[in-house]
């Protein structure tokens, strides 16, 4: 079947970059003399028929900025086959026979979905924890590490002056890629991910031992997934004596303007994800394998597992002090 029209929409979590991806796939679509429409608010507006048509100036003025210009949503109705099969008949309503879905893991269930009832479709992987495991790389995750790391390094100026010990959680619900990586890019002394099981003792011994070699200010890094930073904070001031504080970093790290890695992931990914559509191709999630656009079987992709970096984990551990 001809491609003549597209839509294109963002789902659950937002990512910087995701707008680079929008911007990508609606200049790409363009360019191959293929209509697009933008969808608003994921898979609630597709069954609300919230729908804007996106020409070359639409998606203008859009690179550098975060969040995303469609919005997003998180829609329950989608998670049950009378949903999509609404999903089904909006997309057949709107006239468009592919459909480019920006989110993470659940989005592509959506789409997966979707695909299964005739409609093409292909996820682009867009989270900050970087959790998507057919890929290597997801939209956001530079931003992301990079705010933490900013946030953190004034974490580190206040517990410098002060002699503190701050104990930082940043986003990763399941995983830890975000605190590995701004953990060491600070200097933590303990980093805790949920991949790897807490111990607390370890992470005790090794604040005691810095402060007898002199050690003053000293930065922990928490994963949300494992939490509880307020009571870790009082432990460790308990435990050591040092003065602690704990420091939710929170939704700063999903916004933003985008860093070059994902705005220029986020066109690649976009760019790809539309020539498989004009091809016909659909149920595909793309992604980065060594550095190359894949694409994967939604269901295969879904069955994947992506493990947290254990050589970096040891390096981390070497180099903490
Ligand atoms: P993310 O895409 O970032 O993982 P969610 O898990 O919240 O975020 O999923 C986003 C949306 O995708 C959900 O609100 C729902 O509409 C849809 N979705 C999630 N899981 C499924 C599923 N099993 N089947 C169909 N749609 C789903």
């Amino acid at each position: 079947m001809e491609v003549k029209k597209i839509g294109v929409l963002t789902s659950g979590g937002d990512a910087p970059g995701m707008n680079a991806a929008v911007r990508a796939v609606v200049r790409s679509a363009l360019e191959k003399g293929i209509e697009v429409v933008g969808i608003m608010r994921g898979y609630t507006g597709l069954l609300n028929h919230e729908v804007i048509p996106m020409d070359i100036g639409s998606v203008s003025d859009i690179i550098q900025r975060g969040g995303t210009i469609l919005r997003t949503a998180r829609c329950e109705e989608f998670r049950y086959q009378e949903g999509v099969a609404k999903g089904k008949d909006a997309c057949e309503k709107i006239g468009i026979n592919g459909l480019v879905v920006i989110g993470g893991d659940g989005s592509f269930r959506g789409a997966a979905d979707l695909s299964a009832m005739g409609i093409p479709c292909v996820g682009v992987p867009g989270t900050i924890d970087n959790d998507i495991s057919c890929t290597e790389y997801t939209i956001g995750y530079d931003t992301a590490m990079n705010t933490a790391m900013q946030m953190s390094d004034f974490l580190r100026d206040t517990a410098q002056s002060h002699e503190r010990c701050m104990v930082i959680e940043v986003m990763g619900r399941h995983a830890g890629h975000i605190a590995l990586n701004a953990g060491i890019a600070c200097g933590a002394t303990y980093i805790v991910v949920p991949e790897v099981e807490f111990d607390k003792e370890a992470m005790m011994k090794k604040i005691q031992k810095s402060y007898a070699a002199g050690k003053r200010q000293f930065l922990i890094f928490v994963a949300e997934g494992v939490g509880g930073v307020a009571e870790l904070a009082k432990e460790i001031e308990e435990t050591t004596g040092i003065e602690s504080r704990s420091m939710v970093l929170g939704h700063v790290q999903r916004g933003g303007s985008p860093t070059v890695r994902d705005r220029v992931a986020g066109t690649q990914l976009g760019h790809y994800a539309v020539e498989l559509l004009a091809k016909g191709i659909g149920n595909r999630v793309v992604g980065f394998q060594n550095g190359q656009l894949v694409n994967f079987d939604i269901q295969e992709a879904l069955k994947m597992k992506k493990s947290l970096d254990m050589d970096l984990y040891r390096i981390a551990n070497d180099v903490a002090f």
